[in-house]
């Protein structure tokens, strides 16, 4: 048993079952034993990868078009860049070296990175190397400015909670015990006013998910973004208006029983889009876009064929198959989707559409 799981186990022993985002939560964030807590599960020997990491062209891209969005606003300055889990730095660091020739863009940007895990925010200043950058731990402490943002697999890692249909209402599925090990089980019969909309396309026995953290951080963003002006992109697997149970555990790159090892796997669930939409109002939002359109709109093609120039032999080789991995239907290409939010009445950023 991990430390975590005894500690849980006691936890729900004395007062019951606690729901799956307490036990993500506490996976994932617990400040002794939370996965992201403790470790870099991108490094070396690490636990997943991710888009940032396969190639430079994706924090490239991704830097170009809100950089056109903020040119597109008239180039307000100051201004704040933000990412949210900016995970090793990767992804940032290549976002300010593609944008280092949009005239006043590095004069005017005011580095803030929003950041839970302590041994992640190590790894991000030893990558971007700057004396610049601000940690935060919430949007909401972010300075109020124009805020042009990237989230990359960041609102996967946010707590969800389940929903199992059952006739008019709804039963949480919910994390207890079983002697003395964790299980998933189903709390009582209850109203859900908040589930209304989803009476009608589920039927019974179906499940759904939610994400309170998630519709506040996106309430916080898209309330900035109508009033400051700005932008963001926010980039992960999921769909619009997600159906079932997408709840996951990961270790060591495969699939993992995610009640084993407490806080020794990444937990995560699919993000349901329509929700975030919904949430960041008034500001704007983009239609939904799936990854690889997305990279091909703004250009990816020419970006591989510049760099693959100077390469050859196994480098060359490697280049290809990290440019099919980003873009290709097989792969993140489309299980990968682009939401862009922007201030109402305004056009979404390079590779989306309205
Ligand atoms: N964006 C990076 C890393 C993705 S992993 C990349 O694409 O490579 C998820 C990131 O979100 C990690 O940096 C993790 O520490 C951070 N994170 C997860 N939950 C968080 C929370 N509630 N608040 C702040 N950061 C969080």
């Amino acid at each position: 048993m991990t430390p975590l799981a005894a500690q849980l186990a006691a936890q729900i022993a004395a007062t019951g079952p606690i729901s799956l985002a307490d036990y993500m939560a506490a996976c994932l964030m617990h400040p002794e034993h939370g996965y992201y807590t403790r470790r870099d599960p991108l490094g070396t020997g690490g636990d997943f990868t991710t888009a940032p990491e396969i190639s430079q062209m994706f924090g490239e891209l991704i830097g170009l078009s809100l950089a056109q969005a903020w040119l597109d606003q008239g180039a307000p300055a100051p201004f704040v860049l933000a990412e949210l889990g900016p995970g090793r730095g990767t992804l940032m660091a290549d976002l300010l070296r593609a944008t280092r020739g949009v005239p006043g863009f590095h004069d005017a940007l005011r580095l803030h990175l929003v950041e839970a895990s302590p041994a992640l925010r190590a790894a991000q200043a030893a990558t971007l190397g700057r004396d610049d950058v601000t940690w935060c731990d919430r949007v909401e402490d972010l300075p109020d400015a124009p805020l042009y943002l990237v989230a990359n697999e960041f609102f996967d890692a946010l707590p969800i909670r389940q929903f199992q249909r059952a006739g008019q209402g709804w039963r949480e599925r919910v994390v207890g015990l079983d002697g003395d090990t964790l299980t998933l089980g189903l709390g009582p019969e209850s109203a859900r006013p908040e589930l209304d909309h989803r009476l009608e396309d589920t039927r019974d026995g179906d499940i759904v998910e939610t994400s309170a953290p998630a519709a506040v951080i996106v309430a916080g963003i898209g309330a900035r973004i109508a009033a400051r002006g700005g932008a963001a992109l926010i980039v992960d697997y999921g769909d619009w208006r997600a159906l079932g149970d997408t709840f996951q555990a990961v270790a060591g790159h495969a699939p993992a029983d995610p009640f084993a090892a407490p806080g020794e796997a990444d937990l995560t669930a699919h993000v349901d889009f329509e929700a975030l939409a919904r949430a960041a109002a008034p500001a704007a939002h983009s239609r939904l876009c799936p990854q690889g359109t997305f990279l091909a709109r703004l250009g990816i093609g020419a970006r591989a064929e510049a760099l693959a120039r100077g390469l050859s032999g196994v480098a060359l080789d490697s280049h290809v198959a990290a440019f099919r991995r980003l873009t290709g239907a097989d792969e993140m290409g489309t299980l990968f989707k682009v939401l862009g939010l922007m201030p109402p009445g305004t056009a979404p950023p390079p590779g989306l559409e309205p």
